[in-house]
């Protein structure tokens, strides 16, 4: 099962610590909102979950990704 990275907008705050720890697969737009560019692949997903963890605003989700 793949996994990917879902953004609560209205809670970000764009300070970018989801890029500083997940650049594989959050890259930031010009005024530092994250943007979800790559998959969660297996090999990502501890990182990916220590991102969600770390979010200050509570605003990063892990979701299993629809089969394609
Ligand atoms: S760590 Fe959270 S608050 Fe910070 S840019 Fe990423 S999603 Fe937004």
């Amino acid at each position: 099962m793949s996994h990917a990275l879902r953004v609560d907008w209205p809670s970000c705050h764009a300070r970018g610590l989801c890029h500083e720890l997940l650049p594989e697969v959050v890259d930031l737009d010009e005024w530092g909102y994250p943007l979800v560019t790559g998959e969660v692949t297996e090999a990502l997903l501890a990182d990916a979950r220590a991102a969600v963890r770390a979010c200050p605003r509570l605003a990063l989700r892990l979701v299993e990704a629809p089969p394609r």
